[in-house]
């Protein structure tokens, strides 16, 4: 866990907020604003804009940076008003002091960063240790809409949260499922899993009881109606779809991937986009990726080859 404690990013040492003695559970938030994807040291600075805007609202009046802690997309846990003092985010004094506030640095739908990438996941659930663990949180889990009405904390998280905060699985320690079960990888839709699985969505969702908006999450176990059951990998496209400087519809394929399993360090400074341009920004993050895996480590890259294109697809 990577802990960056509030003098670190440049706030006072401790918090003006209220004495929590402590807490029924934890609620999880995200920005719901325009947010990009950037550099992991520029977070801090972000961290800092949060509370200045925050002490700067003058209809809240927040003595503080709302949250009790926020999690940036590479997993680094930022300590917010912290632990045993009352959060700002939750809606009104009562529910504030029903419940610490966790927020993701995330984007509404659409908004920009709109996916966790796992390592982001990876930080709530370090976050909802360190407050179970030093500041006295029970066991409860929730999101913002739990309290009042608010997308907040937009439908993907929400589902994870409700399913109890799962470590997502990042496909290293096991590659085969035992028959009949599918672990989800990457965020994805309901309908690209069944296609891939090679099975009916509508019975997937009915195995597995999942209503609208059909929301599913990395770690999660789906039992698969019988059949075919396979997952299905596109046809390799060849080496000369990867050629630096040159497009091919495979790429953003693959970039989707990238993207989805957070395979996106290497950028231009504006955050990784996927598109179907094959750059030197993309052979890195592929040979992140490859390095990431034991039977891909021995040669790193960044040239999808038939092994790499069939693991990133499963
Ligand atoms: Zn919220
Ligand atoms: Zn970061």
């Amino acid at each position: 866990m990577e802990f960056v404690d509030r003098e670190a990013w440049g706030a006072p040492a401790t918090s003006a907020a209220a004495f929590l003695g402590s807490a029924r559970g934890i609620k999880v938030h995200y920005l719901g604003t325009g947010y990009g994807s950037r550099g992991h040291t520029r977070c801090a600075d972000y961290v800092r804009q949060v509370r200045a805007a925050h002490l700067a609202d003058v209809r809240e009046r927040y003595v503080d940076i709302a949250y009790t802690g926020l999690v940036c997309e590479h997993g680094a846990v930022y300590e917010g008003r912290g632990t045993h003092r009352r959060p700002g985010a939750n809606g009104n004094t009562e529910l504030n002091g029903l419940d610490y506030a966790l927020c993701a640095l995330l984007a509404e739908d659409g908004g920009g960063l709109d996916i966790p990438p796992p390592a982001m996941l990876h930080g709530l659930v370090d976050a909802i240790e360190w407050l179970r663990r030093d500041g006295d949180a029970g066991s409860w889990l929730g999101g913002h809409r739990d309290g009042i009405a608010t997308e907040c904390p937009g439908d993907r998280l929400y589902a994870w949260v409700q399913a109890g905060a799962p470590r997502p699985d990042d496909g290293h320690d096991q590659d085969v499922d035992p028959p009949g079960i599918y672990t989800v990888r990457i965020w994805d839709n309901l309908s690209a899993i069944a296609r891939r699985l090679n099975v009916d969505w509508r019975d997937l969702a009915a195995l597995n009881s999942i209503r609208p908006p059909y929301t599913i999450y990395p770690g999660q176990k789906l039992r698969v109606p019988a059949g075919p059951g396979a997952p299905t990998v596109p046809p390799y496209p060849g080496a000369g779809a990867f050629v630096i400087g040159r497009s091919h519809s495979a790429v953003a394929d693959l970039d989707r991937h990238l993207v989805l399993r957070g395979y996106t360090r290497h950028h231009d400074g504006n955050g990784y986009q996927p598109s179907s341009l094959f750059s030197e920004y993309t052979r890195r993050n592929v040979a992140d990726y490859q390095r990431s895996r034991p039977e891909l480590r021995g040669d790193p890259d960044g040239y999808p080859g038939p092994l790499t294109w069939r693991l990133i697809h499963s």
